[in-house]
């Protein structure tokens, strides 16, 4: 069982943007985006680090 804690992303919240900062940011490069839509993948460690970053409040650590 994993009870990693790991970012999730609200998708009413994120924009989508191209430029995006928690991306640049993240350790693990776990903030991927596909067809315009912004994901957290596995590789997440639940750091927390881009949560701040984020300037639409969209990704929480949960
Ligand atoms: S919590 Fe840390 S490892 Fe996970 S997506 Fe955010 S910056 Fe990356």
């Amino acid at each position: 069982m994993n009870m990693m804690r790991r970012a999730v992303i609200d998708p009413e919240k994120c924009d989508g943007a191209q430029i995006c900062e928690p991306m640049g940011i993240c350790p693990a490069q776990a903030i991927e985006r596909e067809d315009g839509f912004t994901y957290v993948n596995t590789e997440c460690k639940g750091c927390g680090k881009c949560v701040r970053m984020c300037p639409k409040q969209a990704i929480k650590v949960v």
